[in-house]
């Protein structure tokens, strides 16, 4: 327990060397959705491939993890950037082939929640921390599970989607776009995710930034892209909430 709170602490006072900012509490989380709150990268992974091996192009499963966070239209822009030279392609072409993807993204059926997901969840909810969701999806099979699955969690003004923003992860739109919605200050938020791109658009938005290695991409590439602390699980971090919630209430 020392020890964890060991390294909490210092991953703090880092934060606060790296943004200048002094020690305040926290009133709001900003929290991606895919690798956080539902397992449902491998699926979207699958997607991705049967997408692009119809397309004829050859990608493996690993380039779409370290691409997760993008919105859909941004990864179809950078695929057809590289396989095809084009970097023409608009709104409505990006869309029609998102509609794909998400079609065989919802084909392999229901994907379960993160373990540890609802606990981190009801801790900030009991805690008076506003919960504001931050996702580069615009998959409806998922967001639309989202209020029924985590019940009483997220209100629908507390929703940034890929429908929301102009440029998506790893750009910080989409958290200054959650803090603008919640009314927080950088300094009163923290950021909630999995993915490299997450990581980095959640450091620049000048959030504390918690990244949590769900899936397959190791803690140090979390740490490279601005990850501010790691833990290996959800469950993890769930259980280091309230020890950390309450370092940050009762510390000045
Ligand atoms: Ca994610």
């Amino acid at each position: 327990m020392a020890k964890r709170k060991t390294r909490e602490k210092e991953a703090y006072k880092q934060y606060l060397e790296r943004t200048g900012f002094g020690e305040a509490p926290i009133t709001t989380a900003l929290i991606d959705m895919d690798g956080v709150l539902y397992d449902s990268m491998k699926n979207h992974t699958k997607a991705w491939i049967r997408l692009s091996e119809e397309l004829g192009w050859n990608y493996s499963p690993e380039e779409f993890y370290l691409y997760e966070g993008m919105t859909g239209a941004a990864i179809i822009r950078l695929m057809m950037k590289r396989e095809m030279g084009r970097d023409d392609v608009g709104d409505e072409e990006a869309k029609e082939i998102y509609a794909k993807k998400a079609e065989y993204f919802r084909e392999l059926g229901t994907v379960d929640k993160i373990e540890g997901a609802d606990m981190m969840l009801t801790t900030l909810r009991s805690a008076g921390i506003k919960r504001v969701l931050v996702t580069g999806s615009g998959q409806h099979s998922l967001l639309d599970r989202l209020n029924a699955d985590y019940p009483g969690i997220f209100s629908d003004d507390l929703k940034v989607t890929a429908l929301d923003v102009k440029c998506g992860k790893p750009d910080p739109e989409p958290y200054l776009m959650g803090l603008e919605k919640s009314g927080a200050k950088a300094e009163n938020a923290i950021v909630i995710e999995n993915a490299p791109l997450g990581v980095k658009a959640g450091n620049a938005s000048g959030c504390f930034t918690v990244g949590i290695t769900t899936g397959p991409i190791p803690e140090d590439v979390l740490i490279e892209n601005g990850a501010d602390i790691v833990y290996p699980t959800m469950m993890a971090f769930a259980n280091a909430l309230t020890d950390i919630i309450a370092a940050r209430n009762y510390s000045f």
